[in-house]
């Protein structure tokens, strides 16, 4: 058989089990979605606890007076978005400038190795890859292997349905930040943004206090 026919056909099998393994993980991930909304867990555990347009407005000098030594960074449409393939120069300042401060920084993330690696190398940081977020067991992992005291950890992420679920699951304190460029989001992201905004009318109506206070009302509105 031609060289070449061999090599389309071993690509496209390549393609196709990767395909089939994030389809898997993606009905996971919505089934798990569903799951949790049906039972009307606590709502409030889809609240961060706090929220701010984006990372540079972090009060972090507060954080570090009330004992937080590490922060974990989400990456998409957090420090970057999707298309951006290196931390841009405010990105790289503010880390150093935390770093400084005296934080320990790590970038968790459910993209894959390279990508991560790629940010965790330029911003000098420990990074976690392909971390199936919300759901515990990876991260679980990392932390005892750190040896991580999650009462000295903040949590940052721009999405509802894994950053703060899962930070709130562990009893860790959490920061929602608006996503950076929506528009670069893949086609698995737009599906967490539908159950987001379910969820967060929900919390809206049910809870509307506690979704004023947090300022998530102007989320809302955008
Ligand atoms: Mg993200």
């Amino acid at each position: 058989m031609n060289k070449n026919i061999l090599c389309n056909q071993y690509i496209f099998f390549i393609k196709l089990s990767q395909s089939q393994s994030l389809f898997l993980e993606i009905n996971h991930l919505i089934i798990y979605n569903i799951k949790w909304s049906m039972k009307n867990y606590s709502l409030l555990k889809y609240l961060p606890n706090s929220y701010y347009n984006d990372i540079f407005l972090i009060p972090y000098k507060d954080y570090l007076d009330r004992g937080i030594k590490i922060i974990f960074f989400d990456l998409d449409n957090t420090i970057a978005d999707y298309d951006t393939h290196y931390p841009d120069e405010s990105v790289l300042d503010l880390f150093n400038k935390l770093k400084k401060d005296g934080f320990t920084l790590f970038i968790l993330s459910n993209n894959h190795k390279k990508r991560v690696f790629n940010f965790g190398s330029a911003l000098d940081s420990i990074s976690f890859h392909s971390l199936a977020k919300p759901f515990k067991n990876r991260i679980n992992k990392y932390i005892h292997k750190y040896n991580i005291n999650k009462d000295e950890v903040l949590w940052i992420g721009d999405q509802v349905v894994t950053d703060i679920v899962l930070s709130n699951k562990l009893g860790i304190l959490s920061v929602l930040v608006d996503p950076i460029n929506p528009k670069t989001e893949k086609w698995y992201t737009k599906i967490n943004r539908f159950f987001e905004r379910l969820i967060l009318r929900r919390i809206n109506k049910m809870h509307s206090n506690e979704f004023i206070e947090l300022g998530l009302n102007k989320r809302w509105k955008k």
